[in-house]
């Protein structure tokens, strides 16, 4: 029996990874659930999975929750940054689900690792701002990260059994988002409920806009970089429209090895949990008959140029990661919002790495003043946009 902390639990990772759970009885054992202001799912979740603990993103909703639990279970509420820390750092805890949007998932995950949990990680913007850290202090202490992300998830099992040292370069899959075909001129008028339409993943809103701009899969050359212990260039990527290999890893003597699966988030969820074990789930088989054809091609770099600013932002390193991560989360805020077109996401995030003062993260408290500066700054830059 595995006692985990599920932070995130009412996103789209978070719910599928309680029906992962719950598709497994007694295998894993609900400690504690971190949320944000969902409250009411939050509620209904308590109810079912009956956690010691509980957090919410702050204390009027602390309060609300514990009203509407009306001692229903006597599952602890706690709120904001300390109490997601608590959360997950409880001793009886074995693994972690790091499964929080954003910027946010840095420090808990932070607190968890130096209390020497292990890590199912869905929070790839912890691992692109403060990779080295991260990846350092699991090292001194032994915590395992196991990726969620799909891409990394079938790296991972491509990599299972062989030589480290035959690894020769990853190739890492993406679908090309939802404007793989459209015509560079139409972008411009792009709506985000277009946007909010992947062709093959169902997932968060934060992650479908990173993947219609091919910001996501900068981002996750950063990510596969810090957990495979890789150089960029040994790091391809390459446009898969199909969704059907999640990524490949190639050898020295030229075979390349793939996973291959039906685009279903609870594939990744539950290896991270079972890890090195592919346990009975209830997903669909995939049928390569129905695929047919699989497909690929080179990422257009001119049209989505999210692409290389976070490759630029790698080479430059340290405080300009939180800076590329700060100013993606402001961009696609106000795309969101309506007050920057789609075009304008990799615009507003190169005007604020422009003039960025690199530092070296070397604390949390460090990727925190980078990420504060990167925000402001975006925001200032957009006070003032046309
Ligand atoms: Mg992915």
């Amino acid at each position: 029996m595995k006692n985990i902390c599920l932070l995130g639990s009412t996103g789209y990772i978070g719910i599928n990874a309680l029906k992962v759970i719950k598709g497994n009885p007694g295998r894993y054992n609900i400690i504690s659930l971190g949320a944000g202001e969902n409250v009411d799912l939050l509620l209904s979740q308590i109810k079912e999975f009956k956690p010691k603990h509980a957090a919410v993103i702050n204390n009027n909703l602390a309060e609300e929750l514990k009203k509407k639990l009306n001692n229903f279970t006597s599952t602890k509420i706690l709120w904001g940054n300390d109490g997601y820390a608590e959360i997950a750092t409880l001793p009886e805890i074995d693994l972690v689900i790091g499964a929080m949007s954003g910027f946010s998932g840095l420090a808990p995950i932070y607190s968890a690792i130096t209390a020497c949990k292990d890590i199912a990680l869905a929070n790839k913007e912890s691992l692109v701002v403060a990779g080295s850290l991260l990846m350092s202090e699991s090292k001194k202490r032994g915590v395992k990260i196991f990726p969620i992300d799909s891409e990394h998830s079938a790296i991972q099992q491509s990599i299972q059994g062989h030589n480290r040292e035959d690894l020769k370069k990853i190739i890492l899959t993406g679908s090309g988002g939802p404007f793989r075909n459209l015509p560079i001129d139409r972008l411009t008028m792009v709506k985000p409920e277009e946007a909010l339409k992947h062709p093959n993943w169902r997932m968060g809103m934060k992650i479908t806009i990173d993947s219609a701009t091919l910001m996501n899969k900068g981002l996750e050359a950063i990510e596969a970089k810090w957990l495979f212990n890789l150089e960029m260039d040994q790091i391809e990527i390459l446009i898969h429209p199909q969704s059907i290999i999640h990524s490949m890893v190639e050898y020295m003597d030229g075979s390349i090895m793939a996973q291959l699966s039906t685009t279903d988030m609870r594939i990744p969820i539950a290896y991270a949990l079972s890890y090195p074990r592919h346990l009975k789930g209830d997903t669909k088989p995939l049928n390569l008959l129905d695929v047919g054809n699989l497909s690929f091609e080179k990422p257009d770099k001119e049209k989505f140029k999210c692409l290389d600013l976070a490759l630029t932002a790698d080479k430059a390193g340290g405080s300009m990661m939180s800076v590329l991560n700060g100013a993606n989360e402001i961009a696609v805020n106000a795309f969101l919002q309506g007050k920057i077109g789609f075009i304008e996401i990799p615009e507003l995030i190169e005007r604020t790495m422009e003039n960025h003062e690199i530092f070296s993260i070397d604390s949390i408290d460090k990727a925190i003043e980078a990420d504060q500066w990167a925000r402001t700054r975006a925001k200032k830059i957009l006070n003032t946009w046309r």
